[in-house]
Formats: C-alpha cells, structure tokens, sequence
C-alpha cells in the first residue's frame, strides 16, 4: 500500500518509542503509546512552547490504513469521521511523512512517501490553545511549527482536539470549519 518496498499494515511504529524512551513516563498496550510527561519533556527539550498541553498525549501504537479517503472528509457528520479516525489510530498517506524502513531508523520524515498519524493531546475543557502541529513527523522532527486546537468531538464538557496548522493539516482533513 503505502510503502512500495514493504507492507507495514499491522506492524507496530517504533518512532515514538525511539524518540521518548529516554525520557519518563512513556507506556504501551494493545493499541496506543501513553505518553505521561515524556513527551512533553521532549517537545520542552526541542523548544516548543506549551510544551505541556502534550502531558498524557497519545498515539496509535500499530499501523493501520485509515479507510476514510479522500482525506478531506475528515471533518464530514460534525467531526465525527475524524473521531472515527482518532479512536481507531488510523495512519494516512503522506509525502511528508516518514515511511517504515525509515522509520525503523527512528527518522520521524523522509524523503520516500510515506505516512502519518496523529498524537492525540488529552481531552480538555481549554479551548483556543496553540501547541505544536500534532502530524507525527511534524513532532518528531527538529522544525515543529504551530497548530491551533482543531475540537472535533465534545463529551460532558470536555473537548477531544487535535492541534493543526491552518493551512496545512487542517485543509487537507477537511477540518478547516473547526
Ligand atoms: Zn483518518
Ligand atoms: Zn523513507
């Protein structure tokens, strides 16, 4: 599919591994990678600031094909496709994105095409907050740019959200109305 050279549906991402273990807090299960405050402490380290709406965060553990293409219908049914995508851990085709042999060198982008996902900050009840875009290559790279908080479920006042750049990310999702 998305790696010509190899099929990496199913396999686990090493990249978020490769790039917090040194720091605190990191865990896995079945599915997704727990932050705690690794990568927060990472992002500090990078000199992102907010740094610490990333405390908790997480990402899909196995790589999985989002079904919801094209991308731009992420945003269709008041959001709900994106928190779909969210709570499945979907991956996406991406040009900037690393692919996976590449991402087994712990390279957060490449120049192959390859993928991303998301890294899901955890759910608040702040709204209008700027962080760091949450693409993954954009997280794990030494250039993160800003991402404005992108609310795509709410639930008993507390938001799910993801922090994307206005021109970027949230075109291409379909999510620029959020
Ligand atoms: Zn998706
Ligand atoms: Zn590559």
């Amino acid at each position: 599919m998305i790696s010509s050279d190899v099929d990496c549906i199913g396999l686990k991402d090493p990249v978020p591994l490769l790039y917090c273990n040194r720091y605190h807090g990191l865990s896995s299960n079945d599915t997704s990678y727990n932050y705690g405050d690794s990568l927060s402490e990472f992002l500090r380290d990078n000199g992102v600031e907010n740094y610490s709406y990333y405390v908790n965060a997480s990402s899909p553990l196995i790589i999985r094909k989002c079904p919801f293409d094209p991308y731009v219908h992420h945003g269709d049914d008041n959001g709900k496709i994106m928190k779909n995508c969210r709570d499945n851990g979907y991956y996406h085709e991406s040009r900037d994105g690393a692919c996976y042999l590449c991402r087994l060198e712990g390279k957060g982008g490449c120049e192959h095409y390859g993928f991303e996902t998301f890294i899901n900050p955890h759910s608040t009840n702040e709204t209008g907050r700027v962080s760091a875009c949450g693409s993954d290559h954009v997280i794990f790279s030494d250039d993160t740019y800003p991402g404005v908080e992108v609310i795509y479920n709410s639930e008993d006042g507390m938001n799910e959200i993801l922090y994307l750049d206005p021109h970027g990310h949230k075109v291409k999702y379909g999510m620029s109305d959020f």
